[in-house]
């Protein structure tokens, strides 16, 4: 069985940055699979605006065309803030032979060492980085000591081991984010080609990121 791709995110709204960086790892690494995780509350980021249930629903239909692809809601059912060790360790007890991959861009893997017990992922999941535009690959510091005590740029290495390497290679850049698209759609603008039609119509039928934030309190 091939490894298992993990995608967590805040998904406020998914979009297709996130897909298509999901769909060339899992084709690029021959993962078997690829969970979207969304988070509930991320300990060092603002609230997200749509509520747990929209963006939920905003994901599953996102990976609806690709049979390769779920959701896994365990941080939408767990309470408090979302951490990614709390995650991976119950993913690891459920899959104790298989081979897991935190999947990440370079900027959420930049910004790793504030991550709570962040030292534990590399010994749970292997890490691998997907470059956006603008990113370089860390040389100083922790992380920097991370990637060379960790880095391989052998995909087979992600099967043939259950966690403890890190892979970092490029995917087909898409410039969008939830932030610009939150943004663009306050604004009247239509989301239309950056995000699955599903979750456009999630989008127009709450109202989520409207001025009014119709539907849209935090729960
Ligand atoms: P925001 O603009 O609110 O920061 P986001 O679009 O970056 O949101 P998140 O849910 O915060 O989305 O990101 C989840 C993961 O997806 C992170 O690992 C992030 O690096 C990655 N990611 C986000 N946008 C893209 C993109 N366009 N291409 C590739 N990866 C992306």
């Amino acid at each position: 069985m091939g490894p298992i791709g993990i995608f967590g995110g805040t998904f406020d709204p998914i979009h297709y940055g996130h897909l298509r960086t999901a769909l060339e790892l899992l084709e690029g690494l021959s993962l078997a699979e690829v969970r979207f995780i969304p988070c509930s509350q991320q300990p060092l980021r603002d609230q997200p605006i749509a509520t747990r249930d929209v963006r939920l629903s905003m994901a599953k239909v996102a990976v609806e065309s690709d049979a390769r692809f779920s959701v896994d809601a365990r941080e939408l059912e767990r309470e408090g803030v979302s951490y990614s060790v709390d995650t991976l360790m119950g993913l690891r007890a459920e899959h104790r032979d298989r081979s897991l991959c935190l999947l990440l861009g370079m900027d959420a893997f930049l910004s790793l060492p504030s991550w709570h017990r962040w030292e534990e992922l590399i010994g749970l999941a292997h890490i691998v980085v997907a470059h956006r535009p603008g990113w370089q690959a860390p040389t100083d510091g922790v992380l920097g000591k991370l990637v060379r005590e960790h880095s391989t740029e052998v995909p087979q290495d992600l099967s043939t081991s259950r966690s403890g390497r890190i892979f970092i290679t490029p995917v087909t850049q898409l410039e969008i984010s939830a932030t610009s698209l939150r943004k663009l759609i306050r604004k009247g603008f239509d989301p239309k080609y950056l995000v699955p039609k599903g979750v456009g119509t999630i989008i127009a039928e709450t109202g989520c990121y409207s001025e009014e934030r119709i539907g849209c309190v935090n729960d």
